[in-house]
């Protein structure tokens, strides 16, 4: 009997019900059986696992996930595609498909509602038009995780693991890592999905930290700082910096926290964000 290929399935699938793939909702569906394969190893799924995914698509990936985890809970903003979800996963009842916009839902409310108690593993070929608001919703929620296997355009990736010094190296960079270790799981070339699109993937593992990197004395006021010294690339800290705070407790702050104010802002490790954030937050509030 020939086999069928992934590739055709999506199209025969897509083709019965009538769907056409929307470009704006970021729908490149992954045909690699290897790249699906590589993620879920990557994820380490148990039994006793729940999974949240992201974006199902027609429900390939999800398949892949209820083979071996006891619960998905499976969030697609596309109305067309729940009639196909319905159908592709009726032999998995441990699926529960919700038809919504993953930033409109609650994520605390939702692990109390499906899954109260437990930290489940949230996986995602991400659509490449909200990757960033996407992984800070979950990052900025109060609903804990154990881990998320995030597939994203590779230049999104190659942010997120940047360090200080490089040219790729800005807020992203800083505001995952403090909440998250990140790994490199996979790259992932643009003929794996249908359509293919202008760009290639990878596949990344954010693990939470059991406690922050950095003590932070204001959390908000850590991110304020982050966003204000990459907001001008190329001025110096005080300058960049000065733009949003006071130009003299921005001076005083830099000094106290023994970082010289020439240097730029993508220069800076976290434990130097969270020091400068820490002395500047303090002078303004006894200011
Ligand atoms: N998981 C499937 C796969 O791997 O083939 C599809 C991945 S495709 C890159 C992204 C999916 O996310 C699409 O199904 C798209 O409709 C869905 N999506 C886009 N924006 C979304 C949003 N805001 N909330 C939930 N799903 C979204």
């Amino acid at each position: 009997m020939k086999k069928v290929s992934l590739s055709e399935k999506i199209k025969e699938i897509t083709l019965a019900h009538g769907f056409r793939m929307s470009k704006s909702l970021g729908q490149n569906f992954l045909k690699d059986p290897e790249v699906l394969a590589n993620i879920i190893q990557a994820a380490h799924l148990k039994t006793e696992d729940t999974v949240v995914e992201v974006g199902p698509g027609i429900g390939v990936m999800t398949q892949a996930i209820a083979r071996e985890a006891g619960r998905v809970v499976a969030i697609e903003i596309d109305k067309g595609l729940i009639p196909i979800l319905e159908e592709t996963l009726e032999a998995y009842p441990g699926v529960e498909i919700i038809h919504e916009d993953i930033l409109k839902v609650n994520l605390e409310e939702l692990q109390g509602r499906c899954f109260p108690g437990i930290a489940p593993k949230v996986i995602a070929n991400l659509p490449y038009y909200i990757t960033t608001p996407i992984i800070m919703h979950f990052l900025e929620s109060a609903m804990s995780f154990q881990s998320m296997i995030v597939m994203m355009q590779r230049e999104v990736a190659d942010r997120i693991m940047s360090g200080p010094g490089h040219k790729t190296y800005g807020t992203i960079s800083v505001a995952v890592q403090y909440y998250t270790r990140v790994e490199k799981v996979m790259e992932v070339p643009r003929g794996a999905f249908l359509p293919e699109p202008k760009v290639d993937s990878m596949v990344i593992r954010l693990t939470p930290h059991p406690v922050p990197p950095v003590a932070l004395d204001d959390h908000d006021h850590f991110f304020r700082t982050i966003k204000a010294a990459f907001s001008t690339r190329r001025k110096t800290l005080l300058n960049a910096l000065s733009n949003h705070f006071d130009k003299a407790l921005v001076a005083r702050a830099l000094t106290e926290a023994g970082i010289d104010p020439v240097r730029r802002g993508e220069t800076l490790s976290i434990e130097e964000f969270a020091r400068l954030s820490n002395s500047l937050y303090r002078i303004k509030k006894s200011s």
